[in-house]
């Protein structure tokens, strides 16, 4: 049994509002995903693969500098992890840990501690608890408040053990991520809280955000 690592990258950020792959945008003076293969450098993955835009494995190729392998991605999240999966052909008992490139402030002990949880149960997610309150709204109007002691964000990392990941991405369905698809076959998900800074980087303010977070980190670094 051994950790394997899937980092979909295969995003246009087109809500970051920039041409280029999103994994790819200068983020305090380095690609995003550069940051984000960095802080998961301490976890014990034995291979891993990331999902870039087809076309751009050469680009992908040169910042990920070895630490991984580089794939080809698909249209779909969905489809770049499976192509992802298929590149690294896991053993059934290995722990597949996916981790979205947008999330470089990861933390490698919170990462660590999905595996172990993903280890006993065969299938864990980071989650964070629901600062706001949420409503359900249509048409400029708010339907109803839900309740938010019973919610929870789900981000990345998300480890699922190889068999029960493969089940799952064969059926081919689309999710927005894997857990869903191991939720529809009815298996349980465990679930680990995480900090915020786990957030994932869509908007230009996100990127704002990351870049203070990143550089303040150096700073106090040097
Ligand atoms: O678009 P979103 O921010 O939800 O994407 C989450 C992660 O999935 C990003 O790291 C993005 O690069 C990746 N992705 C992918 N293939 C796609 C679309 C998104 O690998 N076709």
């Amino acid at each position: 049994m051994v950790n394997l690592l899937i980092v979909p990258a295969a995003g246009m950020g087109r809500r970051l509002g920039r041409s280029g792959p999103k994994a790819l945008a200068p983020l305090a003076g380095r690609p995003m995903i550069d940051w984000t293969l960095d802080a998961l450098r301490s976890v014990p993955f034995s291979r891993g693969v990331v999902a870039v835009p087809p076309g751009r494995e050469s680009d992908f190729e040169t910042v990920v500098n070895g630490r991984t392998g580089v794939v080809a991605g698909g249209e779909t999240r969905a489809a770049s992890v499976r192509l992802a999966f298929r590149f690294l052909d896991p053993d059934e008992r290995d722990l597949v840990c996916i981790h979205d490139a947008a999330r470089p402030l990861v933390s490698a002990a919170e990462t660590r501690a999905v595996i172990e949880v993903a280890e006993r149960e065969g299938a864990a997610i980071a989650v964070t608890p629901i600062a706001d309150t949420v409503k359900r709204v249509a048409a400029g109007y708010v339907v109803d408040t839900a309740d938010r002691s019973s919610l929870a964000a789900a981000g990345t990392p998300q480890v699922f053990r190889a068999d029960l990941l493969r089940r799952a991405l064969s059926a081919d369905d689309e999710a927005t991520d894997e857990s869903s698809l191991i939720e529809r076959l009815g298996l349980p998900v465990a679930i680990v809280e995480i900090s915020r800074l786990g957030f994932k980087v869509t908007t230009p303010e996100d990127l704002e955000m990351a870049e203070a977070l990143l550089r303040s980190r150096e700073a106090r670094r040097s």
